[in-house]
C-alpha cells in the first residue's frame, strides 16, 4: 500500500535536515537523514496502518464533491483530535489547515548563513469525482451514486493524518519553533480549493510544500 510510503517520507523528511535536526544527537539509532532508523520507522508505520486504512476506506464510503466536503472535513478533525492535535482553521469553506509544533530543543543557527527552513506543509486533497463508482463488489463501495474517490484523494487524507500521528509521536525531533503544518485542500477535481486557501493565508509562514498523489499501481509518486 503507498500510504505507508507517503507516510515515511513525511514523518523523516521534516524531522531530518529540512528542519536541521542534529543527527546522532542520542542514543538511538539513526538512519541516513539522521532521522529514525528505518526499522523503527516501519514498525512505526505498522502500527499507524490499521487506522490509516480504515479512515481511508470511511472518507471512500462517504466521498463529497468540491466544496462540499462537509462530513469530510468533519472525519478528518475527529481523526485529529484523536491523536491529540486539536485546534487549526477551517478556511476556504472546507479546508482546514493545523500545525503540529516541534517541542525538542532548539536547532542550532545555521553556520553556511542559508535560511533554514522553520515550516514544511504536507498536503492533501479532499474532493470526490462527480460520477458512479463501478466496482460493486467494492466492501466500502461509495454509498452514493453521485459521487466516488476514484482519484485517490481519501488515501491521501488518510495519509495525511498517518503522517500526522507519526510526527506528534516525535514532537521531540521537531525543534521549538518548527512546525509541521498539515494542510487539506478542498476541490482540487474543480473548481479550484488552492487560490482561496492561498487567499486565505495558509501558506503564510511556510517555507515549503510537500504533496503526493497516488497512482494507479500504488508505486510512483507525482510530487
Ligand atoms: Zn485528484
Amino acid at each position: 500500500m503507498h500510504a505507508n510510503v507517503v507516510v515515511a517520507q513525511a514523518a523523516a523528511d521534516p524531522m531530518t535536515s529540512p528542519m536541521g535536526v542534529p543527527a546522532g544527537g542520542g542514543d538511538e539509532p539513526r538512519g541516513t537523514m539522521g532521522g529514525p532508523a528505518p526499522a523503527a520507522l516501519d514498525a512505526a508505520v505498522a502500527a499507524v496502518l490499521p487506522s490509516a486504512t480504515a479512515l481511508r476506506h470511511d472518507l471512500h464510503r462517504h466521498p463529497e464533491p468540491g466544496f462540499e466536503e462537509i462530513r469530510t472535513l468533519g472525519r478528518i478533525r475527529e481523526a485529529l483530535k484523536g491523536i491529540g492535535l486539536e485546534g487549526g482553521t477551517v478556511l476556504a469553506g472546507t479546508g482546514f489547515i493545523v500545525d503540529i509544533e516541534g517541542t525538542g530543543p532548539v536547532a542550532p543557527a545555521a553556520t553556511d548563513g542559508s535560511p533554514r527552513p522553520r515550516c514544511i506543509a504536507l498536503r492533501a486533497d479532499m474532493d470526490a469525482l462527480r460520477m458512479t463508482e463501478g466496482n460493486e463488489g467494492l466492501p466500502y463501495r461509495s454509498t452514493t451514486d453521485e459521487a466516488a474517490h476514484m482519484c485517490g484523494h481519501d488515501g491521501h487524507m488518510a495519509a495525511l493524518v498517518g503522517a500526522a500521528t507519526l510526527l506528534m509521536q516525535a514532537r521531540d525531533r521537531l525543534p521549538q519553533g518548527t512546525r509541521v503544518r498539515l494542510l487539506f485542500q478542498p476541490a482540487e477535481e474543480g473548481p479550484g480549493g488552492a487560490a482561496p486557501m492561498i487567499q486565505a493565508g495558509c501558506l503564510e509562514g511556510v517555507d515549503e510544500v510537500r504533496g503526493t498523489a497516488r497512482w494507479r499501481h500504488g508505486a510512483e509518486r507525482r510530487d
